[in-house]
């Protein structure tokens, strides 16, 4: 038995946190505890003290309102976060969150918010709702499955790297369909909800990779003592998702 602990840090639970976000903490905690790591899960919601330090950080999406809502106390917190992108924290930012992140997002009512800068875009709200079930193309983690539903259309900076690079249904970042998400150090941007990661198990494992290797930890996944049938039911679920209509 070895000592294994990490702490996951989920930020603003309270209102971002919708289309079944929260699966991703799930996977994320189950998959760790799979491979013999115990894990505590820290919520941070606006006004709260911002934990000092934690393994993993993940968000979610929510409404404009809940945006605006925590927009800034998320610049209160940019500086914490910015120094655990720098340190090589993973983290995983979903859809109203992945928008924060990036320059600043303009809601289609009301006033611009601020983004934190992580990432090298910015979004502006426009009247085609883009919703329904993606799929895309990575490079670096395979096909990706997801439902989205968001008006922010996200336009990546020229120096900033997509997530996935060639959609084949739905929009991702925006309506000219050419890309989704966002990549920069250890942080994956998406606009996948659904929840993104029981149906994409490889961006968890590559986040929880990244731990380890932050910790110095070897870690057999290979080894990984998760229930016998998982992997299948993951396939049909990825199946299913991909043979629905948009
Ligand atoms: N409010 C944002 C938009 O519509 C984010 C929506 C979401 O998180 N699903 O673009």
């Amino acid at each position: 038995m070895n000592n294994r602990f990490i702490k996951i840090l989920h930020l603003y639970p309270k209102d971002m946190n919708i289309y079944g976000d929260h699966g991703n903490l799930l996977v994320l905690s189950k998959r760790a505890q799979w491979l013999g790591i115990q894990v505590q899960i820290l919520d941070y919601n606006q006004g709260e003290r911002f934990p000092t330090d934690f393994d993993l950080l993940i968000g979610g999406g929510g409404q404009d309102s809940g945006q605006s809502k925590v927009c800034f106390d998320l610049q209160r917190v940019a500086g914490s976060i910015k120094s655990a992108v720098d340190n090589g924290v993973p983290m995983l930012l979903v859809c109203g969150l992945y928008q924060l992140f990036g320059e600043f997002f303009k809601p289609i009512k009301g006033s611009t918010l601020p983004g934190i800068g992580v990432f090298p875009f910015s979004t502006v709200g426009q009247k085609t709702r883009m919703i329904g079930n993606v799929l895309a193309r990575s490079r670096e983690f395979g096909d990706l499955i997801g439902f989205e539903n968001h008006s922010g259309n996200t336009v990546l900076d020229r120096s900033a790297v997509p997530l996935a690079h060639k959609i084949l249904q739905g929009y991702g970042n925006n309506t000219d369909r050419l890309n989704e998400g966002c990549r920069i150090q250890n942080v994956v941007g998406t606009y996948l909800h659904g929840s993104m990661l029981p149906k994409n198990p490889q961006i968890a494992d590559w986040m929880i990779g990244k731990v380890a290797q932050n910790r110095g930890w070897k870690l057999d996944f290979s080894n990984m003592q998760k229930p016998q049938h998982l992997d299948d039911w993951t396939n049909q679920a990825r199946i299913s998702a991909k043979s629905r209509p948009y």
